[in-house]
């Protein structure tokens, strides 16, 4: 399978992960301040406005979207004068730097700012239903979102409790007590679509909207396939026996 032709949602990031760059000094100075940089802005979330369970602190944030809701891409300079939690190197789209910071408050907190731009705070969902269908900026808000929610519930060292630092421009934390290096991590998901014949098996979710379905799915755990896990949570939430498995495609 071409690569081109794999469209999931959030797929397709255009960005040149740069890792050379990521420990350049100036990676966070000069490359930072040339004309041509932007950052996307990320905030918490600090409730529900579509009857969706609210989020525990730091497992949930929004992405400051323009009115097509494509991302409102900022100068880094307007950083000097938002309270900001953590700043993150994306890499360069075409040769232009890109980076990801988290403000330090709720979103709700700071949408007067961006009215005048008629940008505003939305969730990661709501951004791909509005763009309806395969764009470049969703693989980026998956990567900042992931990267920088990451630092915010891995602050402290999980070996000795120490706070640990933000090094190599965000892909790693760095404990200065003990030594131990920590790596973003990502939490494998299976998603599956449940067929016998020409049906197909959805379920949903207590207080989603009428009429919302969604393909089964859950995590894997440790020591088991990919295809093992889609049997054992068809079995868990629904109690079929998967007679055959089939990969499809992955997404961020
Ligand atoms: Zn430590």
């Amino acid at each position: 399978m071409a690569l081109a032709e794999i469209q999931t949602a959030f797929s397709g990031n255009p960005l040149d992960r740069a890792d050379h760059l990521r420990t350049d000094p100036e990676i966070f100075g000069d490359i930072m301040g040339r004309d041509d940089a932007r950052v996307v802005l990320l905030a918490g979330e600090g409730g529900t406005s579509d009857g969706r369970i609210k989020a525990a602190p730091g497992t949930e944030a929004r992405i400051l979207t323009g009115p097509d809701g494509d991302i409102a891409w900022q100068k880094p300079s307007k950083l000097r004068f938002l309270p900001v939690a953590t700043t993150i190197f994306l890499g360069m789209d075409d040769g232009a730097p890109r980076y990801g910071a988290m403000l330090d408050g709720k979103a709700e907190d700071f949408g007067d700012l961006f009215e005048a731009d008629h940008a505003k705070f939305r969730d990661g969902r709501g951004i791909a239903f509005k763009l309806g269908g395969p764009h470049r900026c969703l693989g980026m808000i998956a990567q900042a979102k992931s990267m920088l929610l990451w630092h915010e519930s891995h602050r402290f060292c999980a070996k000795c409790g120490h706070e640990s630092n933000l090094t190599k421009a965000g892909y790693e934390r760095l404990c200065p007590a003990c030594g131990a290096s920590h790596f973003p991590r990502t939490d494998p998901v299976v998603i599956m679509l449940v067929r016998a014949g020409d049906r197909a098996l959805v379920g949903r979710g207590k207080g989603w909207p009428e009429g919302h379905y969604s393909a089964l799915a859950g995590y894997m755990e440790p020591g088991e396939t990919m295809e093992e896990a889609v049997a054992r949570e068809i079995h868990e939430e629904v109690g079929l026996k998967t007679t055959r498995v089939s990969y499809k495609a992955s997404q961020p």
